[in-house]
């Protein structure tokens, strides 16, 4: 079910609790900002999913309310895990849904790292 982009946090979303450490996920990376791990249901071959620790549910509130540093920390372990998954020469695709025309599922901010083979068309025509 789609989730809308801006509203309350809510602490028991799926992310949430992979951060707590309360559900397992496969992690590839981790830092002060930032974790991520691959996506239960990948879309390509390599499709990880990199989430910021703090409570930000969309690219929405997390643009208008993070610091400088948190958004910054965020922006660049994302560019960390292409680099270590070793993608930069491949190429790789980055994707955030925002709400509900989006279909956002998870309301915990997270950016799809989707790579491993040539990906096509950015939307489906
Ligand atoms: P979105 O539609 O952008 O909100 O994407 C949510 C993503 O989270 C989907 O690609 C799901 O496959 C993925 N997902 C849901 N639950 C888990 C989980 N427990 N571990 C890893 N990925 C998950």
């Amino acid at each position: 079910m789609a989730v809308a982009a801006t509203g309350d946090y809510d602490d028991s979303n799926i992310f949430a609790r992979i951060l707590r450490g309360e559900i397992p996920s496969k992690r590839v990376h981790e830092d002060d900002w930032a974790i991520a791990f691959h996506d239960i249901n990948p879309q390509a071959p390599v499709h990880v999913l990199v989430i910021p620790r703090g409570r930000w549910r969309s690219w929405a509130d997390f643009s208008a309310g993070g610091s400088d540093a948190e958004i910054a920390g965020f922006v660049r372990a994302v560019g960390t895990v292409a680099r270590a998954l070793g993608l930069e020469a491949p190429g790789y695709r980055l994707l955030a849904n925002a709400g509900l025309d989006a279909h956002q599922e998870v309301p915990h901010l997270h950016v799809h790292l989707f790579g491993g083979k040539p990906l096509g068309p950015m939307l489906v025509r």
